[in-house]
């Protein structure tokens, strides 16, 4: 091997004699999804250390939210970032929005003991993209963060409504799976309606508990499940819900079983013990690999893909950023037209995988889009 220390003419150490066998690694990793930029932020004074994924911008600017998170590895972190990104592209794209696909994570490994200035560095982060990436809330982070981000960019969104926003986006995004679920019922049941349909939801956090009201004010009959026996109690007083345990509900005899929790819950062991008729739910990457959509449709469960049926969070924050302002009654417009998309969606699959078809109709929004 060369000695490690040799240089060339400008002073510079040879790469390939300090690395003879760089082999496949990070930058491959990095590269192999399609991202557009992968950016490592880092703050000394505050120990903040974060990537930031751009996926896409053929769309729009990259919009996708902050997860705050204490990951085992740095590897883990950064398979986090590219794999939520690449989610947002499609996310966005199959939600007719004008934005692309991004998302952000803050690598918390305990070093961070100012939140606020770690955020306003995380902040500056994201401002020197230039709105190539709009930040957002995720898990981990809440709106009031979002407020203290603002501070130092403004490629933020979701901001509550003392700061120009428009507030929590999950009554939304809870309106948004109601919709799909009335589109797989038209397509089970012939009718739209839900009332007497028996929904089982898996987490009744934020979008759960949204969920429950309005189903129940649909008429439908609830079984509910949380490891937070507050949320639990809280949705069973509005809604008369019944309850069973976490270990139970994706095995419950129900019409529609509505994963609201946390994602990869339908594998092929899980698959193989569900009594519904339909996957309809919130969670983020609820498939843990591509071939349980073709899993689901032979165990004959109509699956609304997840990056389909949740888009109402989004939805909500594209209206926010419409020329006129905000405004309630047009997000609200926009989220239920999700139904008429998930419509769409089935009808294309037919017998075959949903999430293919998900993914046919964003990839056809991304292609005519793409410069040639
Ligand atoms: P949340 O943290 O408010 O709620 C999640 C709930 O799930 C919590 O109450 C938690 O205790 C419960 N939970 C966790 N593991 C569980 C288990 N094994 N069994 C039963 N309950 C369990 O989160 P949220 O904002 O309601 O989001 C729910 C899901 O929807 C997440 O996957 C999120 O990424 C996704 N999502 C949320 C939005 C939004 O607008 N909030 C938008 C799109 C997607």
């Amino acid at each position: 091997m060369a000695d490690p220390t040799q240089r060339d003419s400008l002073g510079v150490v040879d790469a390939q004699d300090l690395y003879p066998h760089p082999g496949p690694g990070v930058l491959a990793q990095m590269g192999d999804g399609g991202h557009e930029t992968v950016t490592h932020v880092v703050d000394e004074p505050t120990g903040l250390r974060a990537i930031i994924a751009i996926h896409s911008t053929v769309l729009g600017p990259a919009l996708g939210g902050l997860r705050w998170f204490r990951y085992p590895t740095e590897q883990a972190a950064l398979t986090d970032v590219l794999r939520l990104s690449q989610g947002m592209t499609l996310k966005n794209a199959a939600a007719g929005l004008s934005l692309g696909g991004g998302k952000a994570v803050i690598v918390d490994d305990g070093s961070i003991t100012d939140r606020k200035a770690a955020l306003e560095a995380f902040g500056g982060g994201v401002e020197r993209l230039g709105g190539a990436y709009i930040t957002a809330e995720d898990v981990g982070t809440t709106v009031a963060d979002l407020v203290v981000v603002s501070n130092t960019t403004s490629h933020v969104a979701g901001l509550d409504e003392a700061h120009g926003g428009s507030g929590d986006p999950s009554p939304l995004t809870a309106r948004g799976i109601v919709a799909s679920m009335r589109a797989a019922a038209s397509r089970l049941w012939g009718s739209d309606s839900l009332e007497g349909r028996t929904v089982a939801i898996q987490g009744v956090g934020k979008v759960g508990s949204n969920l429950a009201r309005l189903l129940a004010g649909a008429g439908a009959s609830l079984i509910v499940s949380d490891r937070s026996e507050d949320a639990v109690a809280s949705v069973v007083g509005a809604t008369g819900a019944n309850v069973v345990g976490p270990n139970e509900i994706l095995s419950v005899p129900c019409d529609i079983l509505a994963p609201c929790a946390m994602g990869a819950v339908l594998d092929e062991t899980t698959i193989l013990s569900l009594h519904c008729r339909a996957v309809v739910g919130s969670a983020n990457n609820q498939l843990a690999t591509e071939q349980d959509a073709t899993r689901l449709a032979e165990a004959g469960i109509l699956y609304v893909p997840d990056f389909v049926a949740n888009a109402g969070g989004v939805i909500n924050i594209a209206v926010e950023r419409q020329a006129g302002g905000y405004s309630r009654s047009d997000a609200e417009r926009a989220v239920d037209a999700i139904g008429a998309r998930v419509g769409l969606v089935l009808d294309t699959a037919g017998a075959g995988s949903t999430v293919d078809a998900a993914k046919a109709l964003a990839g056809d929004r991304l292609h005519a889009a793409r410069p040639r």
